[in-house]
């Protein structure tokens, strides 16, 4: 039997493989996709797809359907915090619903930054979603129950060897490149002697050491407890360290998932302790039907020390792990599936040059110290407060205690103006690849803030950050985005009329077999944004280019912008 081929090995279905495989699937190349477990893993993790993912779905064309998933669209997504769930609310942060949100949408300028606003879903509905969706996609050959055991690599190919799970089957597959996308414990990192730089925080913050994960079903809560005062994350403020947690909602009916950070830490623990906890977090002794748990560690801002090793990238928490604030974890890994699945096609159909594959870790490294910082220092607003003793006490005593806890930075940590745009936009879209070899500068400086900008995105057209966002109708529904213009390759926007003389970037690039399209918006706020008369935009929707006109030498430009 001859060894298998594909053109990509993903190792590791999660999230980040799967929209790697999607997103090279997208680009018209061949991906199979190895993942130990046979199915999706139902155990509640990430809560939140952030504007950016939110953006990535849009081009691959699912971002309405992921909207449909989890809470009902009435749900609010409000924080709200109670001394107990079935006891007194202290504060609460709204936030609109799914149905809320799309109205609002319509109301914002036709500039509006956040074409797919942050939308909260757990991962888990996601995860199932984008892997029946690999299932039906002509180049991914999808391996869930195929355990990666061991992998070579030389000048021309990497061989990954692969088994499933009851031993009846293995084989040695053969493929130009691979992608780690196996996970914090990356056996493939490891292997390639890559350690993580960074560290871990024990102290100080509340969000960091050992967690526990918790999935339940609770039909009483919304009847008996919650129903008229709905809210999507609950956090519990009251001095008893065991319940010191929060519990979000994950269907809007009897499905919650509870992180808490138990006063012992790590330890063992049997479901009726779990429960207990639970029970105690509400302050009512009703059915908790546990469904999972597991320990788990908060506290980390770490990197790969490299993305990449001869043919084999890494992405996703193979890369980089986070602590939870923010949300960034997942988030960060499908935004680097993004850069690096264009540039695979690149190479592999033949337009992308020798040095495009190395601009991966170049462009998504320092965004992973980036974000993990920013999560670290979100989590430092959350100190590990001390509540005030009266909290729970009735009238005026606690009505006093319950003032002083709402100011609490536990309670008020990172809640912005602006619920439209929520938590770290800046991470979210900010993003920038400044000091790129393929990212063409004109000499305007990026903004003095980057990176440290985490809460505000302010759009802009100089070379090195996403391209700003333009609704391009009123109704703003699928297709009147600018980014849906956007072709699979680059796009030359064209935003200026006396610009229009591009024939010969258009036929250098036809020279080169690059995918190239145009096009031309002749719109002020356009060329307002984007500060010149031509773009070049990359396929993940970066900016690489910007001038009046063309450069005299197109080639040369082309050339540097696909890695040559
Ligand atoms: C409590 C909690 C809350 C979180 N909240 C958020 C959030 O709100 N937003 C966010 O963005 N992130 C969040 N995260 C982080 C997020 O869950 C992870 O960043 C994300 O799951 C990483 O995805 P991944 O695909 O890189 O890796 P994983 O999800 O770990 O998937 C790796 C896959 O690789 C497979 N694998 C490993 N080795 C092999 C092998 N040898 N052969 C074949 N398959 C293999 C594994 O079976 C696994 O399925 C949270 C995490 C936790 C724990």
């Amino acid at each position: 039997m001859p060894n298998p081929t594909t053109q990509v090995a993903i190792v590791g279905g999660g999230p980040v493989g799967l929209v790697l495989a999607l997103f090279l699937d997208f680009h018209g190349v061949k991906a199979t996709l190895f993942n130990t477990e046979p199915a999706e893993r139902w155990h509640p993790k990430g809560n939140g797809q952030n504007a950016r993912t939110m953006e990535h779905y849009r081009r691959l064309g699912f971002s309405d359907e992921i909207r449909q998933l989890g809470l009902p669209g009435d749900h609010p997504f409000d924080q709200a915090y109670f001394t107990r769930l079935s006891a007194h609310e202290i504060y609460r942060f709204p936030m609109p619903s799914r149905d809320e949100r799309i109205s609002m949408r319509r109301q914002m300028p036709l500039t509006d930054q956040l074409p797919e606003p942050m939308f909260h879903v757990n991962q888990m509905y996601v995860e199932r979603y984008l892997l029946a969706r690999a299932r039906t996609r002509p180049h991914i050959d999808v391996r869930f129950g195929w355990h990666v055991e061991w992998f070579t690599q030389d000048e021309s190919e990497v061989r990954l060897h692969a088994g499933k799970a009851d031993g009846s089957e293995a084989a040695t597959w053969r493929a130009p490149y691979a992608v780690a996308c196996d996970g914090g414990r990356s056996f493939i990192r490891k292997t390639l002697g890559i350690g993580y730089e960074g560290d871990v925080q024990t102290r100080d913050a509340y969000w960091a050491g050992q967690f526990f994960s918790i999935h339940m079903r609770i039909p009483d809560l919304y009847p008996k407890f919650i129903g008229h005062r709905r809210a999507w994350m609950y956090w519990a403020v009251n001095p008893d360290p065991n319940t010191r947690g929060v519990i979000i909602a994950l269907n809007g009916a009897d499905e919650f998932m509870m992180l808490v950070k138990p006063k012992d830490g790590h330890r063992d623990v049997d479901p009726d302790e779990i429960a207990d906890w639970v029970k105690r977090s509400i302050g009512a002794d009703i059915p908790v039907h546990i469904v999972s748990y597991y320990p788990w560690s908060a506290g980390q801002a770490l990197v790969a020390e490299r993305y990449k090793a001869g043919r084999i990238m890494i992405a996703g928490d193979a890369a980089h792990l986070f602590t939870p604030t923010g949300g960034f974890g997942m988030n960060t890994g499908i935004d680097d599936s993004s850069n690096l699945a264009w540039k695979l096609a690149a190479v592999l159909q033949g337009w992308g040059g020798p040095r495009l594959l190395a601009s991966y870790e170049a462009e998504r490294k320092p965004i992973g110290h980036r974000n993990t910082g920013a999560s670290r220092k979100y989590a430092s607003r959350m100190h590990d407060a001390v509540v005030p003793a009266d909290v729970e006490v009735d009238g005026p005593r606690g009505d006093a205690a319950r003032r002083a806890a709402s100011e609490l930075s536990y309670v008020r940590k990172n809640h912005f103006v602006r619920p439209e745009e929520q938590d770290g936009v800046g991470v979210q879209l900010g993003s920038r690849y400044d000091g790129s070899p393929i990212i063409v500068p004109d000499g305007v400086p990026p903004p003095d803030s980057f990176p440290e900008t985490y809460d505000e995105y302010v759009p802009s057209g100089i070379p090195g950050g996403r391209a700003p966002h333009l609704w391009l109708d009123e109704k703003r529904l699928m297709g009147s985005s600018l980014f849906d213009r956007f072709g699979p390759g680059f796009t030359l926007l064209r935003l200026d009329a006396a610009a229009t003389d591009t024939g010969a970037l258009q036929r250098a690039a036809a020279a080169r077999s690059i995918p190239l399209g145009v096009l031309d918006l002749d719109l002020p706020p356009a060329r307002e944004l984007y500060g010149r008369g031509l773009a070049l935009i990359r396929p993940d929707q970066y900016i690489c280019w910007r001038g009046d006109r063309l450069p005299d030498d197109v080639d040369a430009l082309l050339a540097r912008v696909t890695g040559c």
